[in-house]
C-alpha cells in the first residue's frame, strides 16, 4: 500500500509547516527548503482534470472547508504522478490557519485504467467490424441463393436462367473479393501484414491497368488516359501491394463515375531526398460523383462509405481505401484525396522505393534461371488436395517436367524439400532447381 504524500502551510503566509517524504518525492523536490522557495511555481503547476477545481480551492477559507479533487503533478517531469486529493483548512497549535493537503499517487491505476479503455475500444471495434462484415457477406449471399432458387425454379427457360447465372457470378465474384478484403484487413488490423520487398520493374504496372480496365470497363463509356513516366524502372518494392493500390484507385474511379466520365490514371517518378531511391507518384483523377468535405476525414476508415455511394445501388463495402492507407503507411508512403462533388475526385499516392543497383541488377541476370533445366526430369509431387495437384502438376509440365503424383507423405517413402501453400511459381521452380543441384 501506498503511503499518502501530505502537505500543510499557513494561510495567508504559505510558509510550509509540514511536508512528508512522498509529498516531496511527487513534487519532485530534495527537502523542505527547496519546496519553500518554490511553493509557488508548485503549485501553479497542478493541473486539475476537473475544471471547477482551482474555483473550489480558492474558495477555501474557514476552517474545517474541504475538497476532495484529482490533479497531476509535474506533468511532462520524470516525477508526474497522478494523485487523488483532499484539501482542508485545518488550525494549528499556534493558533494560525493552515491548508493541509493529502494524496494518493494512483497513476499505477491510470495506466491500468486507460490500458482498460483501449481494450474495451478495441473490442468495441471488432465486434462493429464483426457486425459490419456479417452484414456485407449476407448481401451478395442471399443474391447468390435467390438466383440459384430462380434458376431451378426457370429451369429449362435458356434466356432466364443464362441471365440469372450470369447475376448469381457477379454476386459470388463480388463475395470472393470481399473475403479476401476482409482477410486482408484482418491481417492489417492484427498488425501482422508485412512488407514482400522484392526487385520489380514498374513498367509492369501497364499490365496491371490492362487487367483492371479490361474487367471493370465492360459495361461503361468512359474514356480512359493512361500515362506512365517511369526512368528508373527497377525498384524494390511490394509489387503485389503497389498493384492492388492502383486496382482500388483505379475501379473505385470507374465505379463513380457515371457513363461518358473520363479517368485519368499518371504514374510517374519523382526525385527522392536519397539519390539511390525514387519516389513513385500515382495519380487517379476522375470526373465522377465526387466526395464531400465532410466525408472526407473518414474516407480512410474500413466499412465507411458516402451516403450517396450506398443509395445509389453501387457495389462497394467501404474496405478497398482502408486498405490502400495501410499499404501505403506500411510502405512509408503518402495519400491524399482531392475531391468536389460532382466535379470528381483526385488520389494521389507517393510512394519511396529503392532502385535496383547495377550490381544487384548483375546478380540477379546470375541467379535467373537456365532455359530447359527441368526438361525431361521426373518429379514426384505429394499432395493430397486434387485442385493443388492440377496447379502443381500444370505448372511442372508447363516447363516440360515428368510428374507423378503421391498422395501422402507415406506413400511417397521420403522427400527432398517441401513448401508451404499457395503455391507460387518462381518459388516451386527454384527450389526443385536447388534440390538438383545438390543430387
Ligand atoms: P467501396 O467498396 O465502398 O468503394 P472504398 O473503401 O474503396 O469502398 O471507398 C470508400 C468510399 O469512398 C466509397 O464507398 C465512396 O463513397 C467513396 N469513394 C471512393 N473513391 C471514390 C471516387 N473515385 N469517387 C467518389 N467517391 C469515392
Amino acid at each position: 500500500m501506498q503511503s499518502c504524500g501530505v502537505l500543510a502551510y499557513t494561510i495567508p503566509g504559505h510558509k510550509i509547516i509540514h511536508m512528508n517524504a512522498q509529498a516531496l518525492r511527487m513534487y519532485g523536490v530534495e527537502n523542505i527548503e527547496e519546496a519553500q522557495s518554490k511553493l509557488g511555481t508548485m503549485l501553479k503547476k497542478v493541473i486539475y482534470p476537473d475544471v471547477d477545481v482551482i474555483e473550489k480551492l480558492k474558495r477555501l477559507h474557514k476552517v474545517d472547508d474541504m475538497v476532495d479533487y484529482e490533479c497531476i503533478i509535474g506533468k511532462g517531469e520524470p516525477n508526474e504522478c497522478h494523485a487523488l486529493a483532499t484539501t482542508k483548512v485545518i488550525r494549528v497549535p499556534s493558533g494560525e490557519r493552515a491548508v493541509i493537503t493529502t494524496f494518493i499517487d494512483v497513476s499505477e491505476m491510470v495506466v491500468l485504467k486507460n490500458a482498460l479503455q483501449k481494450a474495451e475500444e478495441g473490442n468495441r471495434a471488432k465486434s462493429t467490424f464483426l457486425f459490419a462484415m456479417s452484414h456485407d457477406l449476407r448481401t451478395p449471399m442471399n443474391a447468390i441463393i435467390g438466383y440459384a432458387e430462380l434458376m431451378e425454379r426457370h429451369w429449362g427457360d435458356n434466356e432466364l436462367t443464362t441471365n440469372y447465372l450470369h447475376k448469381l457470378k457477379g454476386a459470388s465474384q463480388f463475395l470472393l473479393a470481399l473475403i479476401g478484403n476482409v482477410l486482408e484487413i484482418a491481417r492489417i488490423e492484427s498488425g501482422k501484414e508485412t512488407l514482400n520487398e522484392a526487385p520489380w520493374n514498374l513498367k509492369k504496372i501497364n499490365d496491371t491497368l490492362e487487367i483492371v480496365l479490361d474487367r471493370e470497363i465492360l459495361n461503361k463509356q468512359l474514356h480512359v488516359a493512361r500515362n506512365i513516366e517511369i526512368q528508373h524502372a527497377d525498384v524494390y518494392c511490394d509489387s503485389l501491394k503497389i498493384q492492388e493500390i492502383i486496382m482500388n484507385l483505379v475501379s473505385n474511379a470507374i465505379k463513380y463515375t457515371p457513363d461518358g466520365g473520363k479517368i485519368d490514371v499518371d504514374i510517374e517518378e519523382m526525385e527522392a531526398v536519397r539519390e539511390d531511391s525514387i519516389i513513385l507518384r500515382i495519380c487517379v483523377s476522375d470526373t465522377g460523383i465526387g466526395i464531400s468535405q465532410k466525408y472526407i476525414p473518414h474516407i480512410f476508415e474500413a466499412f465507411t462509405r458516402e451516403k450517396n455511394s450506398s443509395e445509389s445501388g453501387i457495389m462497394g463495402t467501404g474496405l478497398g481505401l482502408r486498405i490502400v492507407k495501410s499499404f501505403v503507411d506500411l510502405m512509408d508512403g503518402s495519400v491524399i484525396v482531392q475531391s468536389e462533388p460532382g466535379k470528381g475526385s483526385s488520389f494521389i499516392v507517393e510512394i519511396p522505393c529503392r532502385i535496383v543497383s547495377e550490381e544487384e541488377r548483375i546478380d540477379q541476370a546470375e541467379q535467373s534461371m537456365p532455359e530447359n533445366f527441368l526438361k525431361c526430369k521426373r518429379i514426384l509431387l505429394v499432395e493430397d488436395n486434387e485442385l493443388n495437384v492440377e496447379i502443381a502438376r500444370t505448372i511442372l509440365q508447363d516447363v516440360q517436367a515428368e510428374v507423378e503424383v503421391a498422395a501422402d507423405g507415406a506413400i511417397a517413402a521420403g522427400m527432398d524439400d517441401y513448401l508451404a501453400k499457395p503455391i507460387e511459381i518462381d518459388k516451386l521452380l527454384r527450389k526443385i532447381v536447388k534440390v538438383l543441384e545438390k543430387k
